[in-house]
């Protein structure tokens, strides 16, 4: 038998340690937060997400009490009348709201992972100072505008042009899809500013809502998260002093990637939500419902549905806290928001879809909340990139 090392007792007591610092207990900080979220969302949000939904209607009149909460500025620094949050107080919030409405959490995802955290790490301390109390309270609404017709996954060939004239940037083309569009105070905007140089020739930009020449037009007929607003925005002759020039000329498209790495980690704390909302409506409707004398729960073929969901959602929620960790610790964690997002909408679309087969033919109409969780779902893989976008990013690292 070759050598083995003995484990010493300094060694046993070092793995001891580092047992120790492997808690999957939330802080009472953290614990906090939670009840507050799911507290609210119960109270304010549940009892009119049909309605929302049905009616397609952006819910305005949340708004205020969402930034009041300070869930518009979870991780903006409290100079600028932000939470100062960590990362993972951020996805415990979106997953609260989604447990409810996925439009609210995409929302929330959104306004506080991208628009407010590109502007937050990149501009200008003058663009700073100028949007970020306004969105940290809720006062203006934040959209980030990357996707465009042409480009969606393949994000770096967007044809948006930016040119300069004189003293100021041109701003001409279509972005589509684009979650808080219509209602947002400032859209970061992706623009092509040198053609030629591939992802290195693109430049961010803040744009507000009202400047001549940006014209947003509200999607109607989504699939899901009807309730919140998603628009295309065409841009027509938009121009902006260099002022409104988000980070370094060259720089827009490196930036958009590092916010995507956060991103994707809310959009998995979204599916988590959804996914726990609709087990929970599960659970109790196997308890309640009874068929051949007995309620569902006692066959085993809910069982073994309810069972699995439980496991995969328990897996899911440690991915997305690993990679929550990574990130409040300052470490890269693209790779893990990669997979936390891809296991999380994977299998919260699995729990979703099981959830309306518990309810069978009651899951199919929207009186339960998991026919709309379903079709809420459904964006977690495909938003901030598809699961095969989240694939190739895992394969990348993998092969190298
Ligand atoms: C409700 C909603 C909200 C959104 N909000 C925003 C927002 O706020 N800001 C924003 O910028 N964008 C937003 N998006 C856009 C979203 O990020 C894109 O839809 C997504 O990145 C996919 O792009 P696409 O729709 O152009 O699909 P495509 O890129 O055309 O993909 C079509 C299919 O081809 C597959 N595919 C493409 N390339 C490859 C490849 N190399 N290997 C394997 N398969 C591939 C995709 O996975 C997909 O299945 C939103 C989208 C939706 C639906």
């Amino acid at each position: 038998m070759p050598n083995y090392p003995r484990l010493t007792d300094r060694m046993v007591l070092f793995m001891i340690s580092f047992v120790a610092t492997m808690d999957f207990e939330l802080s009472p900080t953290h614990r906090a937060i939670r009840d507050t979220a799911r507290e609210f969302a119960r109270a304010e949000i549940a009892p009119h997400a049909q309605a929302w939904s049905r009616a397609e209607r952006f819910p305005v009149e949340l708004i205020p009490k969402l930034g009041d909460l300070g869930f518009l500025g979870i991780q903006i620094d409290p100079e600028y009348g932000g939470a100062g949050l960590d990362t993972l107080a951020y996805a415990i919030i979106v997953e609260e709201m989604s447990r409810v409405d996925g439009s609210v959490g995409i929302t929330v995802a959104s306004h506080n992972g991208l628009g407010s955290s590109h502007l937050a790490n990149f501009a200008s301390e003058t663009l700073r100072a100028r949007y970020l109390p306004k969105l940290a309270t809720g006062e203006w609404l934040g959209a980030w505008a990357l996707t465009e017709p042409g480009s969606g996954s393949d994000a770096a060939g967007l044809l948006t042009r930016a040119e300069r004239r004189n003293e100021r940037w041109v701003l001409n083309g279509t972005k589509m899809f684009i979650t808080q569009g219509s209602v947002a105070g400032v859209c970061v905007v992706l623009a092509l500013s040198e053609p030629g140089f591939g992802h290195r020739g693109i430049t961010a930009f803040a744009v507000e809502g009202g400047t001549p020449g940006f014209a947003p037009t509200k999607l109607e007929g989504k699939l899901g998260c009807r309730a919140s607003d998603t628009a295309e925005l065409a841009l027509t002759d938009v121009e902006l002093l260099d002022e409104q020039r988000v980070g370094v000329e060259g720089e827009g498209f490196i930036n958009a990637m590092q916010i995507l790495d956060k991103g994707r980690i809310s959009i998995a704390a979204m599916a988590l939500g959804l996914g726990e909302g609709a087990f929970e409506a599960a659970v109790r409707y196997a308890k309640e419902r009874k068929q051949f004398g007995h309620p569902i729960g006692d066959f085993q073929g809910l069982q073994w549905m309810l069972a699995d969901a439980r496991t995969e959602l328990d897996a899911a929620r440690l991915l997305i806290y690993r990679a929550c960790a990574l990130a409040d610790a300052g470490k890269p964690y693209a790779q893990e928001a990669s997979i936390a997002k891809l296991y999380a909408s994977e299998v919260a679309h699995r729990v979703c879809d099981n959830a309306v087969q518990i309810h069978g033919g009651y899951g199919y109409i929207d009186d339960f909340p998991v026919e709309r969780h379903l079709r809420d779902v459904r964006v977690c893989r495909i938003g901030e990139g598809t699961s095969e976008v989240q694939r190739r990013i895992i394969a990348r690292t993998i092969l190298g």
